[in-house]
C-alpha cells in the first residue's frame, strides 16, 4: 500500500476518480430516491445484506457514500455516515446504542440542542444522564459504573471552550466498557482526529466548518464500519429518518475541498483577535486555547495542531454591557452557528444555550455576561476595528 496523501489532498481527490463519470471533474449529483434492482433476487439479496448496492436513499446513496467516505478518511476513520443535521448525526447515534436503564455520562457543558435532548429527551425514556466535569478525567474514574453505556464530549465544548483530554478520557471509559462519543464541530478533523486518540465514534454538525458557508445544515457520522453500518440501519433508516439529501451532500464535498485553507485563516485571524481583546481593559476573561492564559494550554497543544476560531469572552460590565456592544457592531453580524466566513457573535445565555434554566446555566459553567465570537475570513483587521468601535464607548463609560 503507498503512503496515504495529505490531508488537503485527501480532501479534493479521496475516493473519486473522474475517468469512471465521463471525465466529470466534479462528482455527480444522484438525484434519486430508489434504486433499480437487476432481478428480484437481486433485490432480495440486497435486504437480506448479501449482496452491495443502492437500495434507497433512506439508507445510502451514491453522493451521500462519497462524502462520506471523505470525512472518513479524514477523520482517520473505518466508515462516515451522512444525516440531516449535527442533531440528526447526535440523535441516531444515540438511539442506536442506547436501551432504558443505561446510563450517559458527559461532560459538564454541552451545545444547548444537545443537552435539551439529553435532559428533556433520554431522561424520559428511562437513560440516565449524568454530568461530570471531564477537564479533570478522574472524575469520570470516580463517576462511571456498569451501567455506563456511552461516555460523550465536546472539545472544544461550546459554548465556553472547555477542553477535555480525549486520550485520558477514552482509557477511563474503556476500561469501564463504554464507547466514548466525541463531538468534534468546533475543531473539525484538520485539527483534532478523536480516534486516534481513542474515541470510538465522532460526531459533527457540517452546517459549521465542513460546510462552511452558511448554506447548508448538515450533519456527520464516523467510527468502525460495523458499528456506523448499524447507526445506519438503525438510528438513522428506523429511528429518526435523519438522512442526508444528495444536494446538501454536495455542498458538504464543496465545502471539504477547501477545508484546510480556510482553517489555516480561521486560527491565524482568531489569535490575532484574541490577543487583541486580552490586551483592552474592558474585557474581563477571553477564553481561547491559544493564549497562554488558557487554563487548559497544554491540553490543546497535544491535541489540537491549531487552536481553532472560536472564542468565548467576558466584559466587565457583564451582559448589558455585552448587549450594547453586540448592537453597536457594524460588520460582525448578530447571528447563531459557527464556521462560516463571516464573523458572527452571539449570546449563548438568550440565544443557543437557552434550553438551560439560569440554575442550569451557573450549574454547568455558562455564565450569563458569556459572548461568542466565531471568527470568520474576512480582513481580520476590519474585524478587530469593527470590535474596537463597538468597545470604545463602553471602555470610555467604564473609566468613568
Ligand atoms: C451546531 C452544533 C450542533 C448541532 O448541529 P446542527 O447541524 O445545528 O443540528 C451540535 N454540536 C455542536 C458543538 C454545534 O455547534
Amino acid at each position: 500500500m503507498s503512503t496515504p496523501k495529505g490531508f488537503a489532498t485527501r480532501a479534493i481527490h479521496h475516493a473519486y476518480n473522474p475517468l469512471d463519470n465521463g471525465g466529470a471533474l466534479t462528482p455527480p449529483l444522484h438525484l434519486t430516491s430508489t434504486f433499480s434492482f437487476e432481478s428480484a433476487e437481486a433485490g432480495g439479496e440486497m435486504f437480506a445484506g448479501e449482496r452491495e448496492g443502492h437500495i434507497y436513499s433512506r439508507i445510502s446513496n451514491p453522493t451521500c457514500d462519497l462524502l462520506e467516505q471523505r470525512i472518513a478518511t479524514l477523520e482517520g476513520a473505518e466508515a462516515g455516515l451522512a444525516l440531516s443535521s449535527g442533531m440528526g448525526a447526535i440523535t441516531a447515534v444515540f438511539w442506536t446504542l442506547l436501551s432504558p436503564g443505561d446510563e450517559v455520562i458527559v461532560d459538564k457543558t454541552l451545545y444547548g440542542c444537545t443537552f435539551a435532548f439529553m435532559q428533556h429527551g433520554l431522561a424520559k425514556w428511562g437513560v440516565k444522564i449524568t454530568h461530570v466535569d471531564m477537564t479533570e478525567p478522574e472524575n469520570l474514574r470516580t463517576a462511571i459504573s456498569d451501567n455506563t453505556r456511552v461516555v460523550y464530549f465536546e472539545t472544544p465544548a461550546n459554548p465556553n471552550m472547555r477542553l477535555v483530554d480525549i486520550s485520558k478520557v477514552s482509557k477511563i471509559a474503556h476500561d469501564a466498557g463504554a464507547t466514548v462519543v466525541v463531538d468534534n464541530t468546533y475543531a473539525t478533523p484538520y485539527l483534532t482526529r478523536p480516534i486516534a486518540h481513542g474515541a470510538d465514534i465522532v460526531v459533527h454538525s457540517a452546517t459549521k466548518y465542513l460546510g462552511g458557508h452558511g448554506d447548508v445544515v448538515a450533519g456527520l457520522v464516523v467510527g468502525k464500519l460495523e458499528q456506523v453500518t448499524e447507526i445506519r440501519l438503525v438510528g438513522m433508516k428506523d429511528m429518526t429518518g435523519a438522512v442526508m439529501a444528495p444536494f446538501n451532500a454536495m455542498l458538504i464535498l464543496r465545502g471539504l475541498k477547501t477545508l484546510a485553507l480556510r482553517m489555516d485563516r480561521h486560527c491565524a485571524s482568531a489569535m490575532k483577535v484574541a490577543d487583541w481583546l486580552e490586551a483592552q481593559p474592558g474585557v474581563q476573561a477571553v477564553h481561547f486555547p491559544g493564549l497562554t492564559s488558557f487554563p487548559q494550554h497544554d491540553v490543546a497543544r497535544a491535541q489540537m495542531d491549531q487552536p481553532g476560531a472560536m472564542i468565548a469572552f467576558e466584559l466587565d460590565g457583564g451582559i448589558d454591557a455585552g448587549r450594547q456592544m453586540m448592537n453597536r457592531l457594524n460588520m460582525i453580524q448578530r447571528a447563531v452557528s459557527l464556521g462560516d466566513a463571516e464573523t458572527l457573535i452571539q449570546h449563548p445565555a438568550s440565544m443557543t444555550h437557552s434550553t438551560y434554566s439560569p440554575e442550569e446555566r451557573e450549574a454547568h459553567g455558562i455564565s450569563d455576561g458569556l459572548i461568542r465570537l466565531s471568527v470568520g475570513l474576512e480582513e481580520v483587521a476590519d474585524i478587530i476595528a469593527d470590535l474596537d468601535a463597538a468597545l470604545a464607548p463602553f471602555l470610555v463609560q467604564a473609566a468613568e
